[in-house]
């Protein structure tokens, strides 16, 4: 044995591998777990009857009709899965985006059919107008521009309608200044004050959600979402969002994406004691799926790694595609 060991090391005493040895000790020391409670499946659903149309090669990104969206909730319920998020395509789009607030709405049809069919399942609904603009913006256009402010009211209608036809949560993706307050006014004044936000705090305008706008309907028809979403380069500007929205009310933080901000997560955790929420957007799917589908890397493997890095980092509930792959894996 040598004797020239820097000082202050404890081998051969301290020997970390002991705890690695075999699968029983390394679970038992195993600090973070994958739970299925805390995922949460996102679902698109669209008009027609007996309509699913999967995106070739990503197959848990799905547009469904209502009918086989509701046996799509009821399977994933059936395997555990506690929560949903609810995008809508709808059959027509204007530019104010007026389909998002419509009574008769596919969101409001969905989430009253879902709510027949599987009580006790949690529907989260994104809200948004992107999906039901002409120019696929997240707000009002005038000139070329997104007007904040005259979005706020268009969003809050939207917020209060998904309550009225029985949404559990309002997930407000827009980010727009002040729409978590016009959102939470909105909904007090009509009566939802049980009604959690979960704001999409942190969302970036980032490159990985590719895949979801094919799904969703919703790439802007001119320029980008960088006016409104977040600069990639920054966390500090992201905590100051999440302060903002916890001051206006939110109930629970987003960050999306997921694994490119994996700092964010922490930082969020760090410093705010409501639930994280993280969103494994469709672009981290997509590469895994497509790197799996070439035999380069092995599914559920990479998937189970990257969701338990997001948790590992401070997530309390995953938004992802793999919900449930993982409600059969674990
Ligand atoms: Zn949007």
């Amino acid at each position: 044995m040598s004797t020239d060991r820097p000082t202050g090391s404890t081998f051969p005493v301290t020997r970390l591998r002991r705890f690695r040895r075999t699968a029983a000790l390394r679970e038992l020391v195993r600090e973070t777990r994958l739970d299925v409670a805390d995922l949460v499946y996102p679902l698109f659903v669209c008009p027609g009857e007996g309509v699913e149309n999967p995106l070739e090669g990503l197959d848990a990104i799905v547009q469904r009709s209502v009918d086989r969206l509701c046996d799509e909730a009821e399977e994933a319920h059936a395997l555990g899965i506690r929560a949903v998020l609810l995008f809508g395509i709808p059959e027509s789009k204007d530019e104010e985006g007026s389909g998002a607030w419509d009574d008769e709405g596919i969101v409001q049809r969905a989430v009253r059919a879902l709510r027949g069919r599987v009580p006790d399942l949690v529907l989260v609904t994104d809200v948004c107008l992107c999906e039901y603009t002409s120019h696929g913006h997240c707000g009002v256009v005038e000139h070329g521009e997104i007007v904040n402010d005259l979005s706020l009211d268009l969003l809050a209608r939207t917020a209060v309608s998904h309550a009225e036809a029985g949404a559990d949560v309002i997930a407000p993706s827009d980010m727009m200044d002040g729409r978590v307050g016009a959102i939470r006014a909105a909904l007090d004044g009509d009566g939802f004050e049980r009604v959690p936000i979960v704001s999409y705090a942190a969302k970036y305008a980032s490159a990985f959600y590719g895949p979801f706008r094919e799904a969703a309907g919703s790439a802007p028809s001119f320029g980008d979402r960088r006016s409104y979403q977040l600069d990639p380069p920054n966390v500090r500007e992201a905590m100051r969002e999440c302060e903002l929205d916890l001051a206006e009310g939110a109930d629970a933080l987003m960050i999306k994406p997921a694994l490119p901000y994996l700092d964010v997560v922490a930082a969020a955790r760090a410093r705010f004691d409501v639930p994280i929420f993280a969103y494994n957007v469709s672009g981290e799917y997509a590469m895994l799926k497509i790197a799996a589908a070439h035999g380069w890397l092995e599914e559920r493997r990479a998937a189970l790694e990257s969701l338990t890095a997001i948790k590992r980092a401070g997530a309390d509930v995953i938004v992802t595609y793999w919900a449930k792959d993982v409600a059969r894996w674990l």
